[in-house]
């Protein structure tokens, strides 16, 4: 079914009653052209690319839990380009194109809203790094704006503009930067791949590989043994697991972020703000919510929770920039694990075993990667060439030395 105006008229006219599911749930074939392991928003943009731009249709997507049950659901929505480092720049210029017209590509509402991101800088010399980046965002193609003091409080009055330990400067203004919401991104992209052919199949966890002669024959699952010639591993925080079972290593390190919503407020925050001296960002969700995280838990983990101290150090971050906050109540928090790599930028490439590729290594920004991480590792599965984008996410960088270190904290994989 096509969603329009038209259609909402006839479903509410008839009790909406014939609203189809949004997917199938098929019982795996013993084989397939491609597989895809891991249902999250990278997986099944891959899958849907595969079969919107290189005609592969039959392919599954294995998801150990449910569709979009993974960071996907978790992060805190925000969508942008402002990279500064060759490499990162292209890439997520693209990625923001393919926002601009995933909705009506894909005819679904994710709800994506360019409302703006404001950088806040507290001293000359972050003034002088967001200028910088400012321009090479500019020189991509890009919108930036670098606001003054009272560029700033013009645009968000509220917050604290006589805090003296960390003055607010300036800030750098993303207008097509934004939010979008999550989960219905990873159900677009699903719908998107399963009117195409794609079988997605859930509760279906890969355990392991079959390998011969050095190349990739297929997967075991829980749901049986699946064979394919080309196999993509899209599992973002699970990404040394699953490759320890093909045999080799991946340079990424699994970490816990938070993030927090307090309850439903009358409209009060119109863009993204994040704080340049304290581990802070914010937005508000369409219902309301004040959805904020800040930095990484500091100790490597599989759990899909944080712990109080650092829940406390973002809450403080949060009264430091915003006292206004300390009134709203907070509703929840929750964690996802981060694929943090040791430069904080990705991987789309091949890995050592023939027909399996790497896709991953996302770390705490891979939300706004989405559709250009699908079309890129999509064109690397269909035509086995890394993608033109894509081009410094290669593995061998780890090797030879050419880290795309964006935040310039060298190799450490939680400090990016
Ligand atoms: C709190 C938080 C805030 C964030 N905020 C932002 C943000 O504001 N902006 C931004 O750009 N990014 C943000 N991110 C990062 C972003 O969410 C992730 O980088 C991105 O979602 C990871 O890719 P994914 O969607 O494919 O991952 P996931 O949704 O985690 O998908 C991986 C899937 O693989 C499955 N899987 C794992 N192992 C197996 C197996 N053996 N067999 C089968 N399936 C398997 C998992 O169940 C999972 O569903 C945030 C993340 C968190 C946790």
């Amino acid at each position: 079914m096509r969603y329009s105006a038209l259609e909402l008229l006839k479903q509410g006219l008839s009790g909406n009653k014939g609203w189809p599911l949004l997917w199938r749930s098929p019982a795996p074939k013993p084989a397939y052209d491609a597989l895809i392991i891991g249902g999250g928003g990278h997986g099944l943009a891959t899958a849907y690319y595969l079969a919107r731009n290189h005609g592969m249709t039959n392919v599954a997507v294995l998801e150990k839990g449910y569709l979009g049950s993974g960071n996907i659901g978790r992060n805190t929505t925000i969508v942008r380009a402002n990279y500064l480092l060759a490499g990162n720049s292209e890439f997520y210029s693209h990625s923001l194109k393919l926002w601009e017209g995933m909705e009506t590509d894909l005819n679904f509402n994710a709800m994506h809203s360019q409302r703006g991101i404001i950088n806040l800088f507290h001293s000359d010399g972050q003034r002088d790094a967001f200028a910088r980046r400012g321009n090479a965002m500019i020189n991509q193609g890009d919108d930036a704006i670098l606001l003054d003091r009272e560029g700033v409080r013009r645009e968000v009055p509220y917050l604290d503009f006589d805090q003296t330990r960390y003055p607010i400067y300036g800030g750098l203004w993303h207008k097509r930067g934004g939010t979008a919401r999550h989960d219905a991104v990873a159900w677009g992209y699903a719908r998107g791949a399963d009117q195409r052919g794609v079988d997605l199949i859930q509760n279906c966890e890969v355990t392991g590989f079959l390998i011969e002669n050095g190349s990739v024959q297929g997967v075991q699952t829980t749901r049986g043994e699946i064979r394919a010639p080309k196999v993509g591993m899209v599992v973002a925080g699970r990404s040394g697991q699953v490759a320890e079972m093909a045999g080799f290593r991946l340079p990424i390190e699994s970490h816990i972020l938070q993030a927090f919503v307090t309850e439903g407020l009358k409209p009060c925050i119109d863009q993204v703000i994040t704080y340049g001296m304290g581990h802070f960002y914010i937005s508000q969700s369409d219902k309301g919510g004040l959805v904020f995280g800040g930095d990484l838990d500091f100790y490597a983990s599989y759990a899909q929770r944080g712990n109080l101290p650092m829940a406390e150090h973002v809450v403080e971050a949060g009264m430091t920039l915003m006292p206004m906050i300390g009134k709203a109540k907070m509703l929840r928090s929750w964690g996802g694990i981060m694929d943090m790599t040791p430069d904080g930028s990705p991987i789309i490439d091949h890995s050592p075993v023939q027909g399996l590729y790497v896709n991953g290594g996302w770390c705490y920004g891979g939300f706004k990667a989405v559709p250009a991480s699908g079309w890129c590792m999509a064109h690397l599965m269909a035509t086995d060439t890394v993608h033109e984008i894509a081009r410094r996410y290669r593995l061998d960088r780890f090797r030879t030395g050419h880290l795309i270190d964006e935040e310039a904290t060298g190799s450490q994989h939680n400090l990016h």
